[in-house]
């Protein structure tokens, strides 16, 4: 028999542990970190890029946990291997050596057919130039991840895109074109997508880092709501005044840690 279905809209992650041992929503959103299996695990995690000749060593050994509920900001200067981080966490790009997992999965073990796929129903992602494809409604925008996993009737789809879009406060503006709204709105409508397919990880690539103040304010308070409502959200940032908002900092230097 089936399991009885979650309630349709809830962002409260799926409460089904990955590996072993009951949780409560009360957990959820008070992370235990140390106490059980973590959302994502990164263990000796090398990248090297080749250029021609020429190599570069952009994360030298990177180990990282981070439990299911937790708000994380990654800070570093520039180029020290934060976008690197996150890719190996959404499974964009692969490591050269060390292991990746992330809600139980091991990313290492998959194709890149695999890790599309995995990557749409399990992640939402969301950039510092919102990547909107600007020919499409702000609704049809919301709805891309959802035809791409194939999940739910067309109606559906819409229905649940219209959801999101209301919970960030678009409701108004479903019909717009990208170039028809604000650079939050068009993040909004980013954030919308990234929530399509009810992932429990939000990872954000300088989600604000095309704002001004108060409208980076805002997102990251929008970040903040979908934490408390059970999603773990991972963002890297240059704005360290944001950054030391989030329960929690991870500081990148030269490819490694130096404090998390
Ligand atoms: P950050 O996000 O902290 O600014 P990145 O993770 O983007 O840093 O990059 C880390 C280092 O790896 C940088 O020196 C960058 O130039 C290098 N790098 C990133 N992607 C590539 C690539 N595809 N090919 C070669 N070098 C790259």
């Amino acid at each position: 028999m089936l399991a009885a279905p979650k309630a349709r809209w809830s962002l409260v992650a799926d409460e089904t542990p990955a590996t072993g041992g009951g949780r409560t929503r009360t957990e959820v959103e008070r992370p235990q970190r140390q106490t059980r299996a973590p959302l994502i695990a990164l263990g000796g995690v090398e990248k090297v890029y080749r250029t021609g000749k020429l190599e570069y060593r952009a994360l030298r050994g990177v180990d990282l946990s981070i439990a299911a509920g937790e708000m994380v900001a990654v800070v570093g200067p520039s180029g020290s291997g934060k976008s690197t981080i996150l890719n190996m966490i959404t499974g964009i790009d692969r490591p050269t050596a060390g292991t990746v997992t992330v809600d139980g999965q091991s990313l290492n073990d998959m194709s890149e057919e695999e890790l599309a796929v995995w990557r749409g129903g399990n992640v939402g992602v969301i950039f510092q130039f919102f990547q909107l494809l600007p020919t499409l409604s702000a609704l049809e925008n919301a709805v891309l991840p959802l035809d791409f996993i194939r999940r739910g009737s067309k109606r559906e789809r819409f229905e649940r895109a219209r959801h999101n879009l209301e919970l960030v406060g678009l409701e108004e503006k479903v019909d717009n074109l990208p170039a028809e709204l604000s650079g939050g709105e068009q993040q909004r409508v980013a954030i919308a997508r990234s929530l399509a397919a009810d992932p429990r990880l939000i990872v954000g690539d300088e989600p604000t880092g095309n704002l001004d103040t108060v409208t980076a304010a805002e997102m990251f308070e929008l970040l903040e709501r979908l934490n408390r409502e059970g999603k773990t959200i991972l963002f890297v940032t240059h704005d360290r005044e944001l950054a030391a908002r989030a329960p929690r900092m991870v500081e990148i230097r030269d490819g490694r840690v130096v404090d998390s």
